[in-house]
């Protein structure tokens, strides 16, 4: 080929690469690597970034490198597909699909990354969603036709319309809360925030999340403090992150007793930013904590209601926390509260290590 190395054991970078096919690389919809013999990344286009394959210019995955290695052996094509871990900690992974293939006579294997993996598991997610909003949507529209019927029953009596009608007010303000959240979900579930990623300020999250707050607290004469919270970088999207913290501070609000306190506070450990919600509510039983983060699950689906809840806002959490890379965690104990921490990865720059 005609871009051979003269000697083998030079190292190989980017400049070595033709520019022809770096280009060709750059224009394409998915990502790609090389790696030479030393496993070293000679080149990557830049969106590997965000895949969590690379650490300290080489290769993370060792079942990657075990395919780049039969690859470079045998000399022919393989394909295969990876499960990656979307962050340091959590549970969320990305399936991609791989094609490692031999391109130069110096070992160079190129490798190209498709997200195949992930667009089918968002299909799935909708179309199960979708089966679960026609249920949601059924209730309160059943609702409001049948207090229209009622209405037309008691057209001259004035204070039973009046009293129907605001029963109708109240389930079109439900309706669009609940129209919002749906919107809300299915935008996370159709974005990769870690795409159109920026560096977000964690202490400005808490404080936009907490105003937004301010007057259902005040409502409820629930104090929100914020004990320590220390500045730090996170990478992602700034209005998800808010909508994330914003509603767990709303669900301590709604689930404690009046003249309580909510408090957010943040932790910092090995690279890892921790935003802390703790209520003295009234907390949530061993069982039930399995299944909040469910969409539509309620532990009491009339006190849900009652607050103007939708059954929506901790599955929005969980995919926000989990598009970025983390994880939410709860303790809780009836009677006493609850505290759920949002566990995000601080973002490393360029002049951090
Ligand atoms: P909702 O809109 O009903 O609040 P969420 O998804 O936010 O839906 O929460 C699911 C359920 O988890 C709630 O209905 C409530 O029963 C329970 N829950 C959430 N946060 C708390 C909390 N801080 N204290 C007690 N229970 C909670």
């Amino acid at each position: 080929m005609g871009w051979l190395k003269k000697n083998p054991e030079d190292n190989f970078n980017t400049n070595d690469i033709p520019s022809s096919l770096v280009l060709t690389l750059n224009a394409l919809d998915r990502e790609s690597i090389i790696i030479d013999t030393g496993g070293n990344i000679v080149f990557s286009t830049e969106k590997v970034s965000m895949l969590n394959l690379v650490k300290d210019e080489r290769l993370s995955s060792q079942e990657l490198l075990a395919l780049v290695r039969v690859v470079r052996r045998t000399g022919t094509s393989r394909e295969g597909s990876f499960e990656v871990a979307r962050g340091p900690i959590g549970e969320s992974k990305r399936e991609l699909q791989i094609t490692a293939t031999l391109i130069s006579d110096d070992g160079l294997v190129l490798v190209i990354i498709d997200d195949e993996g992930e667009k089918q598991r968002v299909d799935a997610v909708r179309r199960d969603f979708i089966t679960n909003i026609s249920h949601e949507l059924k209730t309160p529209i059943q609702a409001l036709s049948l207090n229209a019927d009622a209405i037309l029953e008691v057209k001259d009596e004035p204070e039973k319309v009046v009293t129907f009608a605001n029963k109708i007010k109240l389930q079109t303000n439900r309706l669009n809360d609940l129209v919002r959240e749906i919107i809300n979900l299915s935008k996370l579930q159709d974005s990769d925030p870690m795409e159109t990623a920026q560096e977000v300020e964690i202490s400005d999250v808490i404080k936009e999340a907490i105003d937004q707050c301010e007057s259902p607290a005040q409502v409820r004469k629930i104090t929100i403090n914020t004990d320590e919270v220390e500045e730090s970088t996170v990478f992602g999207k700034r209005e998800q992150l808010v909508m994330a913290v914003h509603n767990l501070v709303e669900n301590a609000i709604n689930y404690s007793p009046e003249g309580t306190a909510v408090t957010v506070s943040t932790k910092k450990n090995d690279n890892i930013i921790e935003i802390l919600v703790k209520d003295q509510g009234l907390g949530i039983s061993e069982e039930n904590i399995e299944r909040i983060f469910e969409r539509f699950y309620r532990v009491d689906p009339a006190r849900s209601r009652a607050t103007g809840g939708t059954g929506l806002g901790l599955s929005i959490v969980k995919h926000v926390v989990g598009n970025h890379g983390g994880e939410v965690k709860v303790w809780s104990a009836l009677g006493v509260g609850s505290t759920f921490a949002i566990r995000l990865p601080i973002a490393v720059t360029k002049g951090d290590k």
